[in-house]
């Protein structure tokens, strides 16, 4: 029987889907794809580890050849740790994190979640106040023996929601602008023939129930997650434990967390009502956070 798998499918099943793009692609199967086109060499993934390259090479028919120091070092399995205390709840990690091990909301600490945590150091380098570690947790042992199948395709399976989920809502946004223009440009032509318009709102009006409820429902989880957040942060501040510099942040910070909050404000989620009470960031101090990192 033939293996409706392509060489591909077989080369990205044998990557342990960190998604830490160490390799010089953006993930695993584009990785994947580049070995099977011979455009990449088999030995560019150092969370695979030697026995990672010893798989590849048995699979291709190759010799087992060592790990390409340019795109890093074989090493023990890390995972991330959010210093919540330092946290500002910008999200930038949430965003960049490629299998969504971070939870938390916009201004609110955020937390990683170690089990679901790849150790693919994608969130440090965002974070504006450098809270984020890495931290060993595997001891000496590296590559596929600090890192089970089983975790790695659960990790495939979650990165690969998160590219639905992302391509999902870019097409929603698409579709909505599409209809934002024709809206537009309908009322600019009041003279417009009636099949235009009467295509125009077959354009917009069947999608828009579903994307609506859809929205809704988003927005419902959006904001009980947010009201959440803001008990824990009330509580938190009671005991003296609330994050510290969220109050006193540089230029830069306040920019990030602008554009987090206008992105927000774009998808329609409703400012949270409990988050400063209102203030705005102090844009003019920029030495003490920063100096800090
Ligand atoms: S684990 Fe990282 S380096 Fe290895 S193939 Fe996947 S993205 Fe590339
Ligand atoms: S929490 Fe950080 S290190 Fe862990 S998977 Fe997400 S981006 Fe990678
Ligand atoms: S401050 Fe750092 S840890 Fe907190 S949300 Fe922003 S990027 Fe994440």
């Amino acid at each position: 029987m033939n293996d409706p798998k392509t060489l591909a499918d077989r080369i990205e099943d044998l990557l342990p889907q960190t998604q830490c793009t160490k390799c010089g692609y953006d993930g695993c199967r584009p990785y994947a794809e580049a070995i099977a086109a011979g455009n990449a060499n088999y030995n560019q993934c150092p969370p695979g580890g030697a026995q990672g390259v010893a798989r590849l090479a048995s699979l291709l028919g190759k010799p087992v050849i060592p790990i390409n120091p340019d795109n890093g070092l074989e090493r023990p399995r890390a995972v991330a740790f959010i210093d919540e205390q330092l946290c500002i709840g910008c999200t930038l990690c949430m965003q960049a994190c490629p299998v969504d091990a971070i939870v938390g909301a916009p201004k609110q600490m955020h937390t990683i979640v170690k089990d679901l945590c790849t150790g693919c150091d994608l969130c440090v380098a965002p974070c504006p106040v450098d809270c984020i570690a890495m931290i060993p947790v595997t001891g000496e042992a590296t590559g596929w023996d600090a890192w089970t199948q089983q975790q790695a395709d659960e990790a495939r399976v979650r990165h690969d929601r998160r590219l639905a989920r992302q391509t999902a809502e870019r097409n929603a946004a698409e579709a909505r602008a599409a209809a934002r223009r024709a809206s537009t440009h309908a009322q600019a032509q009041p003279g417009a023939p009636a099949d235009v318009a009467a295509a125009q709102a077959s354009i917009t009006q069947p999608a828009s129930a579903p994307t609506d409820d859809a929205e809704a429902k988003k927005k419902a989880i959006i904001q009980a997650a947010l009201e959440r957040a803001r008990r824990k942060k009330a509580e938190m501040t009671e005991q003296g434990l609330g994050p510290r510099n969220v109050e006193h942040v540089s230029a830069d910070v306040q920019a990030q967390i602008d554009a987090a909050e206008a992105r927000r404000k774009r998808i329609g989620i409703e400012p949270d009502a409990g988050a400063g009470n209102g203030e705005k960031h102090d844009v003019t101090r920029n030495d003490d956070d920063q100096s800090a990192r």
